[in-house]
């Protein structure tokens, strides 16, 4: 069998879970399966990279911050195949170029192209395990770029894929997927399987167990794959193509984005194109913009109207100078920004077919003195940005009316 196995930061955050790393791909390969070894940078190394570049610029070139993240993976992949030779397993380190994936040039949030994985076909058939960097790729001309954070998940399901592998398992620091972070709500259960929908509005909705691209790539090319433990033997979930008897369960999660932030523009003229120009601009800047709310015109002369909308909170600086620049050419009154808020969801597609459930999810919402500030629905989804302190609180409270 070929299996792809990913570790994220927390399963390679020290030498010992390194060394718990390799017993474990040793003990794989010992029953003579093909192991191709995806690793994170070690806990922490990432933000403490950001953090470094940001005390010597607020908003530093993308492409330089592409080259200084690629180091956090690069230190791993090494060390994680240090770890197999101390145990007499031939391990060789490769990092995404060198694996063959090739990427897109949008730098810090690259998308791949596709990948040629030639190198790692020759490698693993000369008996060795193969150690790629997670979150990184290179443009066709040769650029260093990263996957957006978290972006090892998505190394690893492509790689998964383009190697067509018999099994895809992300390793991480729970036992799987559960109906909540487990380290927010204690009551949250561990989930079997999911769905690739549900899975994906999770992760797009804050539950940072797995990048949400990584899933958009596992539902487009039909990859299967088991979220586990790095640290026991239990059985993980398994994310795979919806069947019929999901449908039964009207809440399969909660999530809370705490990395969202809000974006109040005052005084928009509310004529054809305004709001074209501003989310076009927004755009071509790769700010990832996700819920919009736009009010009733108000004034008198050129009617007025406010548009909010929400952007992830590293890209805020981003929005205000894009923002900032198209000020007076479109009028704009004021730009209010707002960080301290939380986006909780309900996600399930049992909701497709159940009724009542917005309803319930703001009755909730309302005994816990919970203010609503906007709202989103998907067919298998509902949103609400509410304040980020209450968020917690929210969060269990709904968990609790809907799973339990
Ligand atoms: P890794 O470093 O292995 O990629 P991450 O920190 O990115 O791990 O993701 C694992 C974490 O995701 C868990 O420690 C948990 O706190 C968090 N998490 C958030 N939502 C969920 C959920 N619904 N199920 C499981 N874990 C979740
Ligand atoms: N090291 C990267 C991050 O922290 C990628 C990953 O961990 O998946 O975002
Ligand atoms: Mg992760």
């Amino acid at each position: 069998m070929l299996i792809v196995q990913k570790y994220g930061g927390t399963s390679v955050g020290n030498p010992d879970r390194i060394k718990n790393v390799a017993a474990r791909v040793a003990k794989y390969r010992a029953l003579g399966d093909q192991i191709v070894v995806v690793v994170s940078a070690m806990s922490g190394v990432t933000d403490n990279l950001i953090k470094l570049a940001k005390e010597i610029m607020p908003l530093p070139s993308e492409r330089e911050m592409d080259v200084l993240l690629a180091t956090g993976e690069q230190q791993t992949i090494a060390l994680t195949a240090i770890a197999l030779h101390a145990l007499n397993v031939p391990a060789v380190s490769l990092t995404g170029p060198q694996a063959g994936i090739v990427t897109d040039v949008v730098h810090t949030k690259a998308k791949i192209h596709n990948i040629t994985p030639k190198k790692v076909h020759e490698l693993l058939k000369q008996g060795n395990v193969v150690i790629v960097a997670g979150f990184q790729g290179e443009t066709p001309e040769g650029q260093i770029t990263t996957l957006g954070r978290g972006g090892s998940d998505l190394t690893a399901i492509a790689l998964a894929a383009a190697l067509k592998a018999d099994l895809c398992q992300i390793y991480t620091d729970v036992d799987g997927v559960y109906t909540a972070d487990p380290r927010i709500v204690p009551t949250a259960k561990k989930l079997e399987e999911i769905s690739y929908d549900e899975m994906l509005e999770l992760a797009s909705l804050g539950a940072k167990v797995m990048q949400s691209r990584s899933v958009e790539f596992a539902k487009k090319f039909g990859v299967v794959f088991e979220v586990r433990s790095s640290l026991n033997e239990n059985p993980g979930t398994i994310v795979k193509e919806e069947t019929k008897s999901m449908e039964g369960v009207v809440v399969r999660g909660v999530s809370l984005d705490k990395n969202q932030a809000k974006i109040t523009l005052v005084g928009v003229p509310d004529k054809p194109g305004v709001a074209a120009r501003i989310f076009k601009a927004l755009g071509d800047a790769t700010v990832n913009v996700d819920m919009i709310v736009q009010n009733i015109s108000h004034g008198t002369g050129t009617p007025q109207t406010d548009i909010s909308f929400t952007a992830d909170k590293p890209d805020l600086l981003k929005a205000q100078k894009v923002i900032d620049g198209l000020k007076s050419e479109l009028g704009l009154r004021e730009m209010i920004t707002a960080e301290k808020i939380g986006k909780l969801s309900i996600v399930g597609v049992g909701m497709k077919s159940h009724t009542g459930v917005a309803g319930k999810l703001f009755d909730t919402l309302a005994r816990e003195g919970v203010n609503i500030d906007m709202i989103s629905t998907s067919e298998i989804k509902i949103s609400v940005v509410i304040d980020l302190a209450k968020g917690e609180a929210a969060m269990k409270a709904v968990h609790a009316a809907f799973i339990g």
